[in-house]
């Protein structure tokens, strides 16, 4: 109940050392003069306990406290010209018989801020009983750990990951659930991050990377197709324990193919020490793929990944705030840089068709997310797949898309990737300038798919024909061909094949018959 109460107000700005490191050292120093005066504009009236390297606590007892700070934040991203500074600000509203000393006050704003993590656009946040039950939960959750590995409260769940080109599953992402008996379900957010806090999380990573070997064992003796399982480890795991000897004994136990598995790390790990680098690399030598993941969430610039022996860049789809002109450029920008450095792109957290399409046409290779699926314990993988038409992937196919996954395809050419399967082409890829240009090739409302997937239209012959040409050549194939109204230049191109299939890419332009003269 608001009175006349007292409020502690933690106020921090965000990555501070972060700006005096671009900045200089006296930049920061401005940056706090000027953030002490818009705090004392602002607060008139308010008791300044303490400030800190970036960050700020006072005392007031102005009712519009939420208001005053969002205009101190207003300011201070002014201040920071062209790279806007953030704050973040953590509020103890004081009980009204209560008198805590400040060194309380403090300790409970400052838990407050420290709770606002990556929800973006979140300015402040009170201590208060959500988050006083939320510490208590974190409390609980790192003493009932090991019993609750024990007790099979915590399950690997498998979200799976699905080849842009073929729509096949191709592995999949194991993560981590906890089904308490008291507290209910609990999804990381609300215990990696205590457990990490209590150098607990080798426990349940251990408790996964064996629980995943055992689940592939049991895969691979039933006979499923599967392919790869990817977990996630953290910084700390590095620290806490010889992972990597953890990782090679389960693999050993229950006879894995260590290309069976990859290891998710985030940039943040690449910041750390030459010797958890120096154990990353033990994984790549070893056979392990690492992928990097979260990327677009922090500070991770590509160069990173030249330095590392990355397979794959996860792209999360979260951060990108997709939908804007600029995010689909920054995201076609990543991938085909990602691609020219010979690493694989992955875009996670993908929920709409329109998100897959755009990522299918800019030649993004796998996707994962709840358009398709939310990550599934075992036992219903299959079910709940199965029925929405999303099936394994061919072993003997990956090599095959693999190679067809190296492709630029990120302009906006008119362009179709077929797969010839010994009689029909399947479409894989048809893009919209493609379809219209088609329309035009051939003078006919027939979709391009419709008429390569009829082996008595001449189109389809020549097509057939020039492939072969192709294929025995071993070269890309350019000519010219007459519409009805007008001529169109058609490139080929085999980008991948194995014994029975391949895949062909078609590119189309309308020719220009002077220019062709000249
Ligand atoms: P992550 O590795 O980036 O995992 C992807 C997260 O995105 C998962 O959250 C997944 O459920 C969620 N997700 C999947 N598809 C979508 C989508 O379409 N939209 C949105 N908004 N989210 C989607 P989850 O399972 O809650 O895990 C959160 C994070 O916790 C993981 O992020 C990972 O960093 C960490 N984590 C999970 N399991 C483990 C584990 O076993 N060990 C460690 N060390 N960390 C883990
Ligand atoms: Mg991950
Ligand atoms: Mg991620």
């Amino acid at each position: 109940m608001r009175g006349n109460n007292r409020f502690c107000v933690f106020l921090n700005i965000v990555d501070m050392h972060v700006y005096s490191e671009n900045n200089g050292a006296r930049a920061g120093e401005t940056l706090m003069r000027n953030m002490r005066s818009l705090v004392k504009t602002f607060f008139p009236d308010a008791q300044l306990s303490c400030e800190n390297g970036g960050s700020f606590c006072l005392i007031t007892r102005d009712e519009a406290v939420e208001e005053k700070i969002g205009k101190v934040a207003k300011g201070v991203r002014l201040l920071g010209g062209i790279t806007p500074v953030l704050i973040k600000a953590g509020i103890y509203e004081v009980p009204p018989d209560a008198d805590p000393p400040i060194s309380e006050l403090l300790a409970y704003a400052q838990t407050a801020e420290s709770f606002i993590h990556d929800e973006d656009g979140v300015l402040f946040r009170y201590y208060d009983d959500t988050l006083r039950r939320m510490l208590a939960n974190r409390e609980y959750v790192r003493k009932h750990l090991s019993a609750a590995i024990e007790g099979g409260e915590i399950k690997v769940f498998y979200q799976p990951i699905i080849r842009t080109l073929s729509g096949r599953i191709v592995g999949f992402e194991a993560l981590t659930r906890w089904e308490d008996p008291i507290l209910g379900f609990l999804s990381p957010k609300e215990f990696i991050s205590a457990i990490e806090e209590s150098r607990q999380i080798n426990i349940l990573d251990s408790f996964m990377i064996k629980q995943i070997c055992k689940d592939l064992r049991e895969g691979i003796d039933a006979g499923i197709p599967i392919r790869s399982v990817s977990f996630n480890l953290s910084r700390l795991d590095f620290h806490l324990s010889d992972v990597f000897a953890f990782v090679e004994n389960a693999v050993k136990e229950y006879r894995i193919d260590r290309s069976y598995l990859n290891i998710e790390i985030t940039e943040k790990i690449l910041s750390e020490s030459e010797q958890i680098r120096m154990q990353i690399r033990r994984f790549t030598d070893a056979g392990y793929k690492v992928w990097m993941d979260d990327f677009g969430r922090g500070y991770a610039s590509l160069n990173t990944l030249k330095e590392y022996d990355f397979d794959k860049l996860k792209i999360d789809m979260n951060s990108a705030a997709f939908g804007s002109e600029r995010s689909k450029e920054i995201i076609t920008a990543t991938v085909v840089a990602t691609k020219r450095m010979g690493i694989r792109t992955l875009a996670e957290g993908v929920e709409t068709e329109e998100q897959l399409d755009f990522l299918r046409s800019i030649g993004c290779e796998e996707v994962q997310g709840y358009y398709f699926s939310k990550p599934l314990p075992i036992g219903e993988i299959e079910a709940t797949l199965n029925p929405k038409g999303i099936v394994m992937e061919e072993t003997e196919d990956a090599a095959l898309f693999d190679e067809a996954g190296r492709e630029d395809i990120s302009d906006d050419r008119a362009r179709a990737i077929l797969l010839f399967c010994g009689e029909r082409f399947e479409p894989l890829l048809i893009n919209r300038s493609c379809e219209l240009l088609c329309a035009e090739v051939l003078g006919t409302d027939k979709s391009l798919s419709d008429v390569m997937n009829d082996p008595s239209s001449a189109f389809f012959r020549l097509i057939c024909d020039r492939m072969n040409a192709c294929a025995v050549r071993g070269k890309e194939d350019c000519f010219v061909l007459h519409g009805p109204n007008r001529a169109f230049v058609l490139r080929l191109k085999i980008i991948a094949s194995n014994a029975d299939k391949t895949i062909l890419k078609i590119e189309a332009e309308k020719a220009d018959l002077v220019e062709m003269i000249s």
